[in-house]
């Protein structure tokens, strides 16, 4: 008999940072099926992980019951789990029991070691509510900002270089703007993977005449829309970028007029790009210097030029450079601050966007105030009454320097909400050796992750349906997600549990409604004073700045100026650095690593969400067929790739798109994590790990 859904619940997609609207159609607590609602980013659109990948919520490995690490359960970062016997290792506690350990053990090491001891990982999978209270529990509970997301494995580099150069982190402009543009660059971005949404409204506006640059080291499915696809050697993206912006200068197609009133630092960045020729660059970036010229006039000279911008570019050590050059590109040409212009680096998850504008970052307060800044530092004191001088003015340690200090025993205890560090950290042998060395570790999740397996309290929390909140997209769209099922067991709402731990930490929160929380954001944050919550309920998203009530939202932003101390941008001049680890005679290949259409991130949730896993049920890497015909294999053969920091085994698919002598490996799959493999090595400003290229050596079996 066909099922009739009892109940629609209005909502976002928990996945991509497109923040696609959908409505949830629920019986029983059940949801039957997703559809696409007329949002502002998606208009009824949905792709296969919005519309098909949302039964992970009924899943019978969600954790329905705190969890103790039984005392006969030793921890070590060399396991391999079975979910299926995870009572081998835990046993059930009572949440009075399990907070009390949790909480008390780390107020404990607070107390013992001082207040650098600890540590913390919130989650852009969660609201922007879950975010800040998180950053706000380590600020005051712990004393000290060492807490991060993973924005430091994401957009770190892009965010430290717009910061920099034009004084604010999020986009300018937001991804449907690619219809007003005439050229739209994408660059180390393959959106039709992980943005699919976005996708196509890039592929309308190829349809009604924007012409499109591709350029990266994989050919992807966007590439056959594009206009030119410039399929650039691997890390070598600077050398490109400088050879096209010494064409714009030498050919007199910059915009003199944006340039001496809204910037500063051209002579310098003029002077660098002078020696990067077309000509010289070519070898090096394998793009031929007559393509490097026509792009370059192309994207100066059109009415409108926008780039949007992946992880190809952001994780590198020069993922900053990499960025600065985009910057400055679309300064010197003068194309940002209009419609159909700008810089927008795509959002990797729902919420990344949000978790860092709430404060989810080592260095920042919410909306993007430093730590060291003693007046955003006495302003926190104030709204949060804490007495003056209780704020630690130095900024935290970053994810990948948080595993290092627990190697140098100065971190002993952490509080990991909705994160995977095990999966997710670059050279993730040393990432769960690190965790499992820890005196204590608390886990706040939906399943029992590699990450929660190192825990010694795990504590069972609400999936993306099971609770409300605000989630703020790539777009800077602040949106309503609403609860649409109850959670199992005896799961609870993620506030919930980080007050418990907040209040067994010495501190008395009485938030008893998210939209408490906030309201607190709001009077803390000026780009969203403007949001509130009644407004989120009846217009379901909001775009910031919002800075006053009744404000509409500004959709192109830095109109007139920037949001920097002078008002202008600044131009940041890059050189070339090559990637930490070279390939060379033992390792000769080059891991490049991403995700895939059908399954998100550590693959926690959609390797639980039955058609997504169907889809993609085994581990697979990308060979170039000529790389595997030399390797001696074949399409669907087992291989096996090693670094310098592991191995792993997986399926090898060939792929025409992939660079000769590259292969791309999607992080998701547990039972060949690929960040075993990747190196740790950081971009000096944004301490980025190096997740697009590290050395490796490839056989066949
Ligand atoms: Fe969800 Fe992103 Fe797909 Fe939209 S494009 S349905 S937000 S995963």
């Amino acid at each position: 008999a066909l099922t009739v859904p009892d109940k629609q619940v209005d909502s976002v997609c928990p996945y991509c940072g497109v923040g696609c609207q959908m409505t949830y159609n629920v019986k029983d607590n059940k949801i039957l099926f997703v559809e696409g609602r007329d949002g502002p980013a998606n208009h009824g659109r949905l792709c296969v992980k919005g519309r098909y990948g949302f039964d992970y919520a009924h899943h019978p490995h969600r954790l329905t019951v705190p969890l103790i690490r039984r005392a006969d359960a030793p921890k070590s970062g060399d396991f391999t789990m079975d979910p299926t016997r995870v009572m081998d290792v835990f046993r059930e506690a009572t949440w009075e029991e399990a907070l009390e350990y949790a909480g008390g053990k780390l107020a404990e090491i607070r107390d013992n070691f001082g207040k650098k001891a600890l540590a913390g990982f919130g989650s852009a999978k969660g609201s922007n509510e879950e975010a800040y209270l998180f950053q706000k529990l380590v600020r005051v509970g712990f004393g000290s900002n060492n807490v991060d997301h993973c924005t430091r494995l994401c957009h770190a580099s892009s965010v430290v270089a717009l910061l920099e150069g034009i004084g604010s982190g999020a986009v300018s402009n937001p991804v449907m703007d690619v219809t007003k543009a005439e050229v739209v660059i994408v660059i180390g971005a393959n959106p039709t993977v992980n943005h699919p949404v976005a996708a196509t409204w890039i592929k309308n506006a190829v349809a009604n005449g924007t012409k499109l640059i591709v350029m990266d080291p994989r050919r992807s499915d966007l590439a056959r829309h594009a206009h030119r696809f410039m399929q650039f050697k691997p890390d070598t993206d600077v050398a490109m970028l400088n050879a096209m912006m010494h064409v714009i200068v030498e050919e007199g197609l910059v915009d003199k007029d944006f340039i001496e009133s809204r910037t500063i630092g051209f002579d310098e960045l003029r002077a660098n790009v002078a020696e990067y020729t077309p000509e010289k660059m070519a070898p090096i970036c394998g793009i031929d210097a007559e393509t490097l010229r026509y792009v370059a006039r192309l994207y100066a000279t059109s009415k409108g030029s926008m780039i949007l911008w992946g992880m190809g570019v952001s994780q590198h050590v020069h993922g900053t450079d990499n960025a600065r050059c985009l910057i400055a590109l679309s300064l010197m040409t003068g194309q940002i601050g209009r419609p159909g212009t700008g810089l927008h680096p795509l959002r990797g998850q729902n919420n990344v966007q949000g978790a860092s504008d709430a404060g989810l970052i080592p260095m920042m307060y919410p909306d993007y105030q430093h730590v060291s800044d003693e007046k955003a530092r006495a302003g926190f004191e104030k709204h949060w009454k804490l007495a003056p001088g209780t704020l630690d003015a130095n900024p935290g340690l970053t994810v990948v320097e948080i595993m290092d200090a627990i190697d140098a025993g100065t971190v002993r205890g952490m509080y990991i909400m909705g994160e995977n560090p095990a999966m997710s950290d670059p050279d993730a042998n040393h990432a769960r050796a690190a965790l499992a060395s820890l005196d204590h570790l608390v886990v706040q999740d939906i399943f029992l992750t590699e990450t929660a397996y190192l825990a010694d309290v795990i504590l069972p929390a609400t999936a993306f349906a099971e609770k409300t909140g605000t989630f703020t997209n790539t777009d800077r769209l602040v949106q309503m997600g609403r609860q649409a099922i109850d959670p199992p067991g005896q799961a609870k709402p993620d506030l919930w549990i980080i007050q418990e731990i907040a209040r067994r930490m010495g501190l008395d929160w009485q938030y008893k409604h998210v939209s408490e929380v906030f309201d607190e954001m709001r009077h803390a944050m000026p780009s969203i004073a403007g949001i509130t919550w009644d407004r989120l309920e009846r217009d379901n998203a909001v775009m910031y700045p919002c800075r006053k009530e009744g404000d509409p939202g500004e959709a192109v932003v830095f109109v007139e100026d920037f949001p920097r101390e002078s008002g202008r941008a600044r131009f940041v001049p890059a050189d070339v650095i090559p990637a930490a680890e070279r390939p060379d005679t033992e390792y000769p290949m080059v891991l490049i690593t991403g995700r895939q259409l059908e399954h998100w991130h550590t693959g926690s949730m959609t390797r639980r969400a039955s058609m997504l896993d169907a889809l993609e049920p085994d581990p697979v890497a990308l060979v170039h067929p000529l790389d595997l015909d030399e390797l001696g294999g074949k399409p669907g053969d087992v291989i096996t790739i090693e670094s310098r920091r592991g191995r792993i085994t997986l399926y090898a698919r060939a792929d025409a798109g992939s660079p000769r002598g590259a292969i791309f490996v999607p992080f998701c799959y547990y039972e060949a994590a690929i960040n075993r493999l990747t190196n740790a090595a950081l971009d000096p400003f944004a301490k980025i790990p190096e997740f697009k290229y590290c050395a490796i050596k490839v056989s066949v079996g």
